[in-house]
């Protein structure tokens, strides 16, 4: 069986290694001269198994009014005259309700934990160097308000299996001594020391390297899909902006944001939105940081040291579709994460801004397309693509070869 994969993104490289290694012939096309180079590459580095609550959640209608109102706000909500964002707006209001997100945070646990599981089988097998760390993860919070209702929370990840330690602010310092400059203005944290960090770009990378060696698969950088070619209700071929075309018995569509035109082209509509983000990359050495990883909760600022680099990851913004770094806000997360730990020195930081592929209820996409019997979607990852690739991969791997999955692809079946 011949399967080509279109997105070399960590959802498309690791799709590409669910195939190839079952013995599928597999073609990986990117439009990028290399892998990870779209929403992958310069992400908060956190596989945050344990922490999965999709963004549309029962407290974001009292917070609206912040977003729309201060600019200084982590997550920024621009109107455009776009009725795409409109759809996308209503269906994530909708999806703003205890009993959806919770049973959403659910449905993300399962492929959370099955991802992790994955992950740790590839690496026993064949390890990836990509500052992969089981450090666990910090939640700091800044208001004795919110620790309390993140202490409520406990109980309920506890019973879905998560273990988890509230710390008082001098428990938290002792824990890690590198928020010690800012102990005044914490309240107290969640400590989970089962989380995880690495490189998103360089775990995707080593593994589409390994791709090529071990398993034969054909990469095909540089390489910008203009269309799908349908006939009798199959992909018979896919068409390159080059006039090249590749032919192959299955299709997997896994482009990121890039899925939605090529969807939309064949009739169907996916609802994808793009959730702008930030990092800032830092050498290690230059000052203390961190050596767990940390998330600043009510700036949702996540910090995680990544091999010898210190990743800050940072904002959402609905509506900003422009690929550039805005400086004014690049600017905030840098004052916002020196507050957090002022040794930190900002001239060699590296800003980088992606585009997140989200859904409105927060949930990926997983299976088979409605547009064609032979084309499978692995798309929407939203603000979690690591820490879900492994898991999304291998239940998209299992429905194509049609074994037996591992956990319910019910909640992630896509209705386009
Ligand atoms: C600031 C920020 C921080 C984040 N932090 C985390 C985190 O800490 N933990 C976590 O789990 N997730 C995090 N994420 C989310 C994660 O990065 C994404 O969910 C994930 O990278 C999505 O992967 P993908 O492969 O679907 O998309 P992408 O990485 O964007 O890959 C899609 C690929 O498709 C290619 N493509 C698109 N259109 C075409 C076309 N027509 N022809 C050929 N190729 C095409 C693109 O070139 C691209 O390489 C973060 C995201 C951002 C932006």
């Amino acid at each position: 069986m011949h399967a080509c994969v279109i997105g070399a993104g960590v959802i498309g490289v690791t799709t590409a290694w669910q195939l190839a290694r079952q013995g599928w012939q597999v073609t990986l096309v990117d439009s990028a001269a290399e892998p990870a180079s779209g929403a992958s590459h310069a992400n908060g580095g956190q596989l945050s198994y344990s922490y999965v609550a999709p963004l549309a959640g029962p407290g974001v209608l009292p917070h609206l009014p912040v977003w729309l109102l201060n600019p200084n706000s982590p997550l920024r909500f621009r109107l455009r005259a776009d009725p795409l964002q409109w759809r996308w707006c209503l269906q994530f209001l909708q999806a703003c309700n205890a009993r959806t997100a919770s049973a959403t945070s659910a449905q993300l646990l399962s492929l959370s934990y099955l991802s992790r599981q994955v992950l740790h089988d590839l690496q026993q097998d064949t390890p990836i160097d990509f500052g992969h760390a089981r450090n666990g993860k910090l939640i700091v919070y800044r208001t004795p308000g919110l620790l309390a209702k993140a202490r409520a929370q406990l109980a309920l990840q506890a019973d879905l299996g998560s273990e988890q330690q509230l710390l008082t602010t001098e428990q938290l310092i002792e824990r890690e001594p590198a928020l010690a400059p800012a102990r005044a203005t914490l309240a107290g944290a969640i400590y989970t020391p089962s989380e995880e960090s690495g490189d998103c770009a360089r775990f995707t990378q080593g593994l589409a390297q390994q791709l090529a060696t071990l398993h034969q698969v054909e990469l095909r950088p540089q390489t910008v899909i203009r269309q799908l070619d349908r006939q009798d209700g199959r992909i018979r071929r896919i068409l390159t902006t080059t006039g090249e075309s590749i032919e192959a018995d299955q299709f997997v569509l896994a482009a990121g944001m890039g899925s939605r035109p090529l969807l939309a082209a064949l009739g169907v509509h996916a609802p994808l939105y793009p959730l702008k983000g930030y990092s800032l990359s830092l050498p290690c050495r230059q000052a203390q940081v961190p050596a767990i990883s940390v998330t600043d909760y009510e700036r949702r600022t996540v910090y995680a040291k990544l091999g010898d680099t210190l990743r800050i990851a940072a904002m959402v913004g609905i509506g900003t579709l422009e690929q550039g770094i805005e400086a004014g806000r690049i600017a905030l997360v840098k004052r916002q994460a020196q507050a957090l730990l002022p040794h930190l020195q900002m001239e060699s930081a590296q800003a980088w801004s992606g585009l997140r592929p989200a859904t409105p209820h927060g949930r990926p996409l997983i299976g088979r397309s409605r547009a064609a019997d032979n084309l499978w979607l692995n798309i929407g990852h939203g603000a979690l693509g690591f820490t879900l690739a492994c898991g999304s991969s291998h239940l998209l791997g299992s429905l194509m070869r049609d074994t037996a999955p591992a956990i319910d692809p019910t909640p992630f079946r896509p209705d386009c």
